[in-house]
Protein backbone atom coordinates (compact mmCIF):
# COMPACT_ATOMS: atom_id res chain seq x y z
CA UNK A 1 0.00 0.00 0.00
CA UNK A 2 0.99 3.39 -0.40
CA UNK A 3 2.28 5.85 2.06
CA UNK A 4 -0.25 7.58 4.30
CA UNK A 5 -1.70 10.82 2.65
CA UNK A 6 -2.69 13.79 4.17
CA UNK A 7 -5.99 13.04 3.98
CA UNK A 8 -5.41 9.32 5.90
CA UNK A 9 -3.60 11.22 8.77
CA UNK A 10 -6.40 13.41 9.47
CA UNK A 11 -9.15 10.83 9.44
CA UNK A 12 -6.84 8.92 12.00
CA UNK A 13 -6.88 12.08 14.50
CA UNK A 14 -10.44 12.93 13.39
CA UNK A 15 -12.25 9.46 13.65
CA UNK A 16 -9.77 8.12 17.00
CA UNK A 17 -10.01 11.20 18.67
CA UNK A 18 -12.91 11.61 21.12
CA UNK A 19 -14.35 14.72 21.89
CA UNK A 20 -12.57 16.34 24.51
CA UNK A 21 -9.16 15.26 23.00
CA UNK A 22 -8.32 11.84 24.81
CA UNK A 23 -5.34 11.42 26.95
CA UNK A 24 -2.06 9.40 26.35
CA UNK A 25 -3.81 6.37 25.67
CA UNK A 26 -5.38 8.14 22.33
CA UNK A 27 -1.86 9.59 21.87
CA UNK A 28 -0.25 6.46 21.67
CA UNK A 29 -2.99 4.66 19.36
CA UNK A 30 -2.41 7.25 16.69
CA UNK A 31 0.90 7.24 16.93
CA UNK A 32 1.20 3.90 16.38
CA UNK A 33 -1.26 4.30 13.47
CA UNK A 34 1.11 6.43 11.65
CA UNK A 35 3.92 4.71 12.19
CA UNK A 36 2.75 1.50 10.98
CA UNK A 37 0.83 3.05 7.98
CA UNK A 38 -2.29 1.28 8.87
CA UNK A 39 -5.55 3.72 7.46
CA UNK A 40 -8.77 4.53 9.79
CA UNK A 41 -12.20 4.18 8.58
CA UNK A 42 -15.45 5.11 10.58
CA UNK A 43 -16.55 1.60 12.03
CA UNK A 44 -20.10 0.68 11.85
CA UNK A 45 -21.68 -0.17 15.04
CA UNK A 46 -23.25 -3.23 14.01
CA UNK A 47 -20.23 -4.81 13.14
CA UNK A 48 -17.77 -3.20 15.85
CA UNK A 49 -13.86 -3.05 15.22
CA UNK A 50 -13.06 -4.69 12.81
CA UNK A 51 -9.58 -4.74 10.47
CA UNK A 52 -9.23 -5.41 6.75
CA UNK A 53 -5.33 -6.34 6.40
CA UNK A 54 -5.32 -6.60 2.36
CA UNK A 55 -6.40 -2.51 2.67
CA UNK A 56 -4.08 -1.78 5.58
CA UNK A 57 -7.21 -0.38 7.00
CA UNK A 58 -9.26 -0.69 10.55
CA UNK A 59 -12.71 0.35 11.29
CA UNK A 60 -13.11 1.85 14.09
CA UNK A 61 -14.52 4.68 16.26
CA UNK A 62 -13.07 7.29 18.73
CA UNK A 63 -10.84 5.72 21.55
CA UNK A 64 -13.69 6.37 24.38
CA UNK A 65 -11.88 3.84 26.56
CA UNK A 66 -9.14 1.55 27.93
CA UNK A 67 -11.36 -0.85 26.24
CA UNK A 68 -11.33 0.93 22.92
CA UNK A 69 -7.19 1.07 22.97
CA UNK A 70 -6.99 -2.52 23.43
CA UNK A 71 -9.12 -3.14 20.36
CA UNK A 72 -7.77 -0.64 18.51
CA UNK A 73 -4.24 -2.01 18.51
CA UNK A 74 -5.81 -5.54 18.19
CA UNK A 75 -7.04 -4.20 14.72
CA UNK A 76 -4.01 -2.53 14.15
CA UNK A 77 -2.20 -5.97 14.61
CA UNK A 78 -4.50 -7.65 12.01
CA UNK A 79 -2.89 -5.17 9.60
CA UNK A 80 0.82 -5.50 10.33
CA UNK A 81 0.54 -9.22 10.50
CA UNK A 82 3.10 -10.99 8.84
CA UNK A 83 2.56 -14.37 10.76
CA UNK A 84 -0.52 -16.00 9.19
CA UNK A 85 0.47 -17.65 6.35
CA UNK A 86 -3.30 -17.34 4.29
CA UNK A 87 -4.05 -13.92 2.01
CA UNK A 88 -7.42 -12.22 3.44
CA UNK A 89 -9.18 -10.33 0.57
CA UNK A 90 -10.52 -7.70 0.66
CA UNK A 91 -13.95 -7.13 1.95
CA UNK A 92 -14.43 -10.90 1.29
CA UNK A 93 -15.35 -11.63 4.77
CA UNK A 94 -18.55 -11.79 6.98
CA UNK A 95 -17.88 -10.36 9.90
CA UNK A 96 -17.14 -12.41 13.10
CA UNK A 97 -16.64 -15.80 10.58
CA UNK A 98 -13.46 -14.89 9.37
CA UNK A 99 -11.49 -16.27 12.19
CA UNK A 100 -8.34 -17.80 12.84
CA UNK A 101 -7.28 -18.75 15.83
CA UNK A 102 -3.58 -18.35 14.67
CA UNK A 103 -4.77 -14.13 13.43
CA UNK A 104 -6.42 -13.79 16.66
CA UNK A 105 -3.46 -14.72 19.07
CA UNK A 106 -1.18 -12.89 16.86
CA UNK A 107 -3.81 -9.80 17.08
CA UNK A 108 -3.93 -9.96 20.63
CA UNK A 109 -0.47 -10.51 21.28
CA UNK A 110 0.55 -7.56 19.06
CA UNK A 111 -1.29 -5.13 21.11
CA UNK A 112 -0.23 -6.74 24.34
CA UNK A 113 3.43 -6.03 23.94
CA UNK A 114 2.60 -2.54 21.70
CA UNK A 115 1.03 -1.11 24.60
CA UNK A 116 3.83 -1.80 26.63
CA UNK A 117 3.43 -0.67 30.34
CA UNK A 118 -0.28 0.83 29.29
CA UNK A 119 -1.63 -2.48 29.04
CA UNK A 120 -3.90 -2.40 31.78
CA UNK A 121 -6.53 -4.28 33.82
CA UNK A 122 -9.04 -3.51 31.77
CA UNK A 123 -7.33 -4.05 28.09
CA UNK A 124 -6.86 -7.12 29.93
CA UNK A 125 -10.25 -7.64 30.33
CA UNK A 126 -11.16 -6.83 26.81
CA UNK A 127 -8.59 -9.43 25.19
CA UNK A 128 -10.23 -11.89 27.56
CA UNK A 129 -13.49 -11.48 26.56
CA UNK A 130 -12.62 -11.62 22.90
CA UNK A 131 -10.56 -15.02 23.19
CA UNK A 132 -13.15 -16.68 25.66
CA UNK A 133 -15.55 -15.70 22.20
CA UNK A 134 -14.07 -17.85 19.87
CA UNK A 135 -14.02 -21.04 21.83
CA UNK A 136 -16.14 -22.26 19.00
CA UNK A 137 -13.26 -21.90 16.57
CA UNK A 138 -10.78 -23.57 18.45
CA UNK A 139 -10.15 -27.16 16.72
CA UNK A 140 -6.68 -28.39 17.96
CA UNK A 141 -5.02 -28.73 21.21
CA UNK A 142 -2.43 -26.25 20.39
CA UNK A 143 -4.51 -23.54 19.64
CA UNK A 144 -6.56 -23.60 23.41
CA UNK A 145 -2.53 -23.46 24.95
CA UNK A 146 -2.09 -20.44 22.63
CA UNK A 147 -5.17 -18.91 24.15
CA UNK A 148 -4.35 -20.22 27.40
CA UNK A 149 -0.60 -18.53 27.22
CA UNK A 150 -2.16 -15.31 25.83
CA UNK A 151 -4.65 -14.91 29.02
CA UNK A 152 -1.50 -15.85 30.96
CA UNK A 153 0.83 -13.51 29.34
CA UNK A 154 -1.95 -10.53 29.01
CA UNK A 155 -2.69 -10.66 32.78
CA UNK A 156 0.66 -10.57 33.73
CA UNK A 157 1.44 -7.37 31.94
CA UNK A 158 -1.57 -5.98 32.97
CA UNK A 159 -0.16 -6.25 36.61
CA UNK A 160 2.28 -4.30 35.57
CA UNK A 161 4.68 -4.89 38.00
CA UNK A 162 8.40 -3.34 37.17
CA UNK A 163 10.58 -6.11 37.41
CA UNK A 164 14.33 -5.17 38.04
CA UNK A 165 15.88 -8.29 36.93
CA UNK A 166 14.36 -9.98 34.56
CA UNK A 167 10.56 -9.99 33.20
CA UNK A 168 8.66 -13.47 33.52
CA UNK A 169 9.38 -15.83 30.79
CA UNK A 170 7.15 -15.36 27.87
CA UNK A 171 5.00 -18.89 27.63
CA UNK A 172 6.37 -20.93 25.07
CA UNK A 173 2.96 -21.30 23.27
CA UNK A 174 2.94 -17.74 21.80
CA UNK A 175 6.47 -17.34 21.95
CA UNK A 176 6.88 -17.24 18.08
CA UNK A 177 3.98 -14.90 17.81
CA UNK A 178 5.67 -12.17 20.61
CA UNK A 179 8.85 -13.00 18.17
CA UNK A 180 7.15 -11.49 15.26
CA UNK A 181 5.71 -8.56 16.83
CA UNK A 182 7.21 -5.66 15.01
CA UNK A 183 9.67 -3.16 17.88
CA UNK A 184 8.01 0.13 17.98
CA UNK A 185 9.98 1.64 20.44
ZN1 LIG B 1 -9.33 -9.98 15.66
Amino acid sequence: MDALTARDRWDIEEILRPAGGGGAYVDHAIELMLRFGVRVARGSRSVGWAARRALKTIDAFAIETEADYACALHELGHCVDSVTDRPIADRDYEPGFELSIESETYAWTFAVVSAGQRWSPMCHRTLQACLDSYGFAVDYRHEQQQIHALIAFSAERARRVVYFKAPPAIPTAIAPFVAQVPRSY
